[in-house]
């Protein structure tokens, strides 16, 4: 490093001036943010787009989503309020990042998760980090309900996002994005499930560009699983269902942010099928050696939809969040890769006959 290059200090102090945090505040962080916008020139070429096209890999946050920037400043802020236990339902990325940050900070944590429901690598996460990991006989909807009942109690700090810090640490990755490319795209395109992230990152492009450090807005574009598509509906949905488990929502805490993203900046909420997700899953993993989770897709089928329809300009910059890491549900990935390692005796003519060579 050279004398004068900045250690990165997390988003909380990177950002401070834009969130609800003093110099007495006692930042909580794993060093979360500062994650890579990875250009996939191959990927476009492959969906046939004429445009660039840039992935926020949100995956590289400590606990591997981009539950971590909300997270970091929920448990920095119960620490400030000096509660002792942490709560959230989740369909398994924030109560992974719940229970990392609770243990950072020393706080207790209690997640409840739908039972059955939750990928594998997001229940070894909870469990790892000591949280108090509870199954509940429904769905995420009721999970939240019952949170939403807890934090009424006054024993615990809710921090789910309808624990509004949630939202104001997950702008900071609207902030990155400006940062890096010097300007907003001209569309953002990710995945929405409880939308809080769809919300965030509209007032975060929103805040950046009032500050003058940013000149243009993009075009909102979120996506839901068809089978877990409320807001694209109208109604909520009594029995979501999709293989991509993080969105698997019927009733999303922040509707009124995501309708607001989407009017207000001109954009859309659509839904794509399971099928069209497992698509795009295996062809970002197979063109660019980008892994995604299934949830985290959603958007890319969503712009090859986008691009069949003649709704992309060409040459538009186009930034999308890649929300959690493929690793988080290796079931998935095995299976949709459709393949088992062959096994060959100990020769390399063995070896090259299996290769085909
Ligand atoms: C939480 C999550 C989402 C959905 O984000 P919302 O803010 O609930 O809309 C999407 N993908 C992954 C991987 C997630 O963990």
């Amino acid at each position: 490093m050279s004398s004068s290059a900045q250690p990165w200090p997390g988003v909380i102090r990177r950002y401070a001036q834009f969130l609800p945090v003093t110099e007495t505040t006692p930042v909580v962080t794993l060093l979360e943010g500062n994650t890579p916008l990875i250009p996939v020139p191959r990927f476009v070429d492959a969906i046939g787009g004429k445009f660039d096209l840039f992935l926020k890999y949100e995956a590289l946050n400590p606990t591997c989503s981009f539950k971590d920037r909300g997270m970091t400043l929920a448990v920095t802020k119960a620490k400030e309020r000096g509660a002792k236990v942490v709560v959230c339902a989740s369909t398994g990325n924030t109560s992974a990042s719940a229970a990392a940050y609770a243990a950072r900070a020393g706080l207790r944590c209690a997640v409840l998760l739908p039972k059955g429901k939750i990928a594998f690598g997001k229940l070894a996460q909870a469990l790892m980090h000591g949280a108090t990991t509870i199954s509940i006989e429904g769905n995420f909807d009721e999970a939240l309900r019952i949170i939403r009942e807890l934090g009424e109690t006054g024993l615990v700090e809710v921090v789910n996002s309808i624990n509004p810090v949630r939202i104001e640490g997950q702008k900071t990755a609207a902030f990155e994005i400006c940062d890096t490319l010097g300007d907003a795209p001209d569309f953002h395109f990710l995945p929405v499930g409880n939308a809080g992230n769809i919300t965030a990152y509209w007032r975060g492009f929103k805040e950046y560009h009032a500050a003058g450090l940013s000149d243009t807005l993009p075009k909102m574009m979120g996506w839901q699983a068809a089978g877990a598509a409320p807001i694209v509906l109208g109604h909520p949905v009594e029995h979501p269902e999709t293989v991509a488990t993080a969105i698997r929502i019927g009733n999303p805490a922040s509707w009124q942010g995501a309708t607001e993203a989407v009017a207000e900046s001109e954009g859309a909420i659509e839904s794509v099928t399971d099928d069209e997700i497992l698509h795009a899953y295996k062809l970002l993993a197979q063109t660019e050696g980008v892994m995604a989770e299934p949830a985290s897709v959603a958007p890319l089928a969503g712009l090859m939809k986008c691009i069949a329809a003649g709704r992309i300009p060409a040459g538009s910059l186009i930034t999308v969040t890649i929300t959690g890491h493929g690793l988080k549900d290796p079931d998935t990935a095995i299976k949709v890769s459709g393949v088992t390692p062959q096994t060959v005796v100990a020769e390399k003519q063995a070896v090259l006959d299996a290769i085909g060579l």
